[in-house]
């Protein structure tokens, strides 16, 4: 693997530091040094890309991603592609991730059992583009909640992208079969959600034996658990059973945030808020006005949502941008739309949202001592940006302002060499 030197760049380093002029070397798979002021580095025989000024920073982590979701507007379409597709399409999807800049993913539940393992190893093997990856389960739900879509005449599991369980030993015997098969993570559907209006998003499903069996075999075998967790109760749920990724956490009581704030140094807080506001403002062309959308509750919802996360990011709980992308009103790869929306919603300054995707992203894959840094010694997860995305959060969703992108030292998008002198341009 060629060395690589980053001259003439603003490197913004994922910590709360102001962005420097400075250059980097990247050494194999590592950043091997930071320098700061126009000098460059030693090239010793590295490629030398001239940023021309743009912004160099760690590559962004999804929190919360469905590979599998297939930008269709209904959950029985993610259930009803075939899975020769269904690998296809996911492994599309992850690369589009990486290009985008999303060096890293955190996997919510996938459709189909070993989806996400089967991604996670294809990328790990260099069989296929992606990013770092960590492989979930499908979600394990009960029946009639939320990942239930079996219907009283046709009880097929087949239809549904949960699998239901019922009591704590049917649940144990699930919970050990996706850790054979490999996953990372767990995933357990505590509270309902308003897309089911059978299920809303305020109802709690499982019960503490359910929940506690499952989590006695994650730690069994040293792996996490993750919830999604709309209600209250489910939150607190999670909690207290030692679940460390809450997803969604919309609706909270002071127990609730006292609780979380109590667990702030283990707990990560993944809410997929661009959903909520996709359906109350952009998914009329599928069938959901904004009145539709109000009647399920999603208005309710958002503004419970957006008190909620302001309260727990002000107590100090991290909250990270990604979440439930991959449905038509929210389409994969416009993720970094959520730290827009964690400025203008959750009272986040552009230096915390950038933080919740980079620094914060690599403590939630289990790497915080060596990834979601622009940092000596960090592993080499890298995107050249055209512009100053503290200035202006929404370059990072224009494909054409995400220069290059490097993962693990490689380049998984190239900057153009032809260009490689005038690369930036104003924020
Ligand atoms: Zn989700």
């Amino acid at each position: 693997m060629n060395d690589t030197l980053f001259t003439n760049v603003r490197i913004l380093d994922g910590s709360s530091a102001l962005p420097w002029s400075g250059s980097v070397l990247v050494s194999g798979n590592r950043i091997r040094q930071v320098g700061r002021g126009p000098a460059p580095l030693a090239p010793a025989g590295a490629s030398v890309i001239d940023g021309a000024g743009a912004t160099l920073m760690p590559g962004l982590c999804e929190a919360h991603t469905h590979f599998s979701w297939n930008d269709a507007a209904t959950l029985s379409a993610i259930q009803r592609m075939p899975l020769e597709e269904h690998v296809l399409w996911c492994a599309k999807v992850a690369r589009r991730y990486l290009e985008a800049g999303w060096t890293s993913c955190v996997g919510a539940a996938c459709a189909k059992p070993r989806l996400d393992v089967v991604i996670r190893n294809a990328i790990n093997c260099g069989q296929i583009k992606g990013p770092r990856y960590l492989a979930a389960s499908q979600e394990i739900t009960v029946p009639g909640g939320l990942g239930d879509e079996t219907l009283p005449h046709l009880p097929f599991p087949e239809f549904s992208f949960g699998v239901n369980v019922n009591g704590a030993d049917e649940m144990r015997k699930v919970v050990r079969m996706f850790l054979k098969y490999g996953v990372d993570s767990i995933k357990l559907n505590l509270s309902g959600d308003n897309f089911t209006p059978d299920s809303p998003a305020e109802t709690s499903w499982m019960t503490d034996a359910e929940v506690a069996a499952a989590m006695e075999e994650v730690r069994l075998r040293g792996k996490r658990g993750t919830a999604h967790a709309r209600s209250a109760a489910s939150v607190k749920q999670a909690l207290r059973h030692g679940i460390d990724v809450i997803y969604h956490a919309s609706f909270t009581d002071e127990e609730t945030l006292d609780m979380l704030e109590a667990a702030k140094a283990r707990v990560f807080v993944a809410p997929g808020v661009a959903i909520l506001y996709a359906m109350l403002n952009e998914a009329e062309a599928y069938g959901i006005s904004r009145a539709k959308a109000t009647a399920m509750g999603y208005q309710v919802e958002w503004d419970a949502a957006l008190e909620s996360l302001s309260k727990m990011h002000k107590r100090g709980v991290r909250v990270l941008p990604g979440g439930d992308y991959g449905f038509a009103f929210t389409p994969h790869c416009q993720n970094a739309r959520d730290l827009e929306f964690f400025v203008k919603y959750l009272g986040f300054t552009p230096m915390e949202a950038i933080e919740s995707a980079t620094v914060h992203g690599g403590q939630i894959m289990m790497r915080g001592h060596e990834l979601g840094l622009v940092k000596e010694g960090y592993l080499a997860d890298l995107l050249l940006v055209d512009g100053d995305p503290l200035a202006n959060l929404s370059i990072l969703r224009e494909p054409k302002r995400i220069l290059a992108v490097m993962k693990d030292g490689a380049f998984a998008k190239a900057p153009e060499i032809a260009s490689a002198r005038s690369l930036g341009r104003a924020a």
